[in-house]
């Protein structure tokens, strides 16, 4: 259940409920594809000291490895990984179509080859609904096509017709497995996914389509592929008048702060993205006045915190000198700390936007940050 609380232009400040508890957003969700932030970071990390609110999980690599029933045995994702709040898991369709290799596209799902031991795997959407279903996360992300950038016109079409055919098929089996007496999660939601490549009209039809629904939330997806980034802003101002107001909205996968807070002013409420921890993981570590290659020479002997403004763990207890010290001996510590750092960051990002929106300053917010958190320093 999603309610607005506040609006300054698009940008909305809200209260997300969810069985596992209630998300402030915006939000920020922390990527732990095989259920683990990679780069060392645990659960009760996420928890006590990186201020995460919700985990994401793949779906197509839990089923793959360890398989989705052995984490049905062991209780569901929360329970396996030892996670108390929300999870969003995705559809297991972005893998399939970007990892598996012979994939063929029927009306009735995709054929594809497993990337781990090119064992034949079929997944549709009673087969996504039914993985997510064991996992019992608690939002499920519908099973869609993600087509690639720029695609088509007719190919795009086609295969958002077909979309919207697999979402209601999406929507009846999660009713269905919600009713079973051996689910986990009975209170699972079913998040729907808008596409249409870069063409406003088929966008525009899509979302009316998927709205009619009345699904427990929606996502702009397809985005952040490869296209432009103005293009992407475009993208989001042609939707969001077509989306539901009383229902959480999540881009898929993006970005850098700078795309955050923009996504923010154009009415988004929730985020993913790789980049905090693959980009720590090689050293570029986000920070109130910009981005720093801890890498860098002139950090040798610098007896500065990564970023003075930050009061994470790692900024609390240690320097650059010896951040760039553990990346330079290949450390398996510097990568841990540079990702906690890094996740710190984007959940301190989503407060500080959420107090701004609270205080009705988001504006001057957008204008200073902007440009501020995109310069390398
Ligand atoms: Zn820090």
């Amino acid at each position: 259940m999603y309610k607005l609380v506040k609006k300054e232009g698009l940008a909305r400040r809200g209260l997300f409920e969810t069985v596992h508890g209630t998300v402030q957003t915006p939000a920020f969700m922390n990527v732990g594809t095989s259920a683990a932030i990679k780069g060392g970071i645990s659960s009760f990390d996420l928890k006590n000291e990186l201020k995460c609110q919700v985990e994401l999980c793949n779906t197509y690599h839990l089923h793959v490895r360890p398989g989705d029933k052995v984490i049905k045995t062991m209780g569901g994702l929360h329970q396996f990984m030892g996670w108390d709040r929300p999870i969003l898991t995705d559809s297991g369709g972005f893998q399939v179509f970007s990892l598996a290799k012979l994939r063929k596209i029927k009306e009735e799902g995709v054929y594809f080859q497993s990337h781990v031991d090119g064992k034949r795997i079929f997944m549709g959407p009673e087969e996504s609904m039914q993985i997510q279903s064991n996992l019992a996360s608690t939002i499920a992300m519908a099973f869609d096509e993600c087509i690639e950038n720029p695609a088509p016109r007719d190919y795009t079409q086609r295969s958002i017709e077909r979309t919207i055919r697999w979402l209601v098929r999406c929507k009846a089996e999660m009713d269905r497995l919600n009713q079973l007496p051996d689910t986990i999660n009975q209170h699972q939601m079913l998040f729907g996914i808008n596409q249409g490549s870069t063409y406003d009209d088929l966008r525009i039809e899509h979302m009316k389509e998927i709205a009619k629904l009345n699904l427990d939330g929606y996502a702009i997806g397809g985005l952040a592929v490869g296209e432009p980034t103005e293009e992407m802003y475009h993208i989001l101002d042609v939707v969001e008048p077509y989306m539901p107001v009383d229902k959480p909205r999540y881009l898929m996968g993006v970005g850098t702060p700078a795309n955050i807070i923009e996504g923010v002013y154009r009415g988004v409420d929730l985020f993913d993205c790789v980049m905090p921890s693959r980009n720590a993981r090689h050293g570029h570590l986000f920070t109130w006045s910009g981005i720093r290659n801890i890498a860098n020479a002139k950090y040798e002997t610098d007896p500065n915190p990564i970023d003075e403004l930050c009061d994470c763990p790692v900024c609390r207890n240690h320097t650059r000198a010896y951040l760039r010290h553990l990346f330079k001996s290949n450390e398996m510590l510097g990568m841990r700390l540079a990702v906690m750092h890094n996740l710190y960051f984007y959940n301190t990002l989503m407060e500080r936007i959420r107090q701004a929106l609270d205080e009705g300053n988001f504006t001057a917010f957008r204008e200073r940050y902007v440009p501020l958190l995109s310069q390398r320093i």
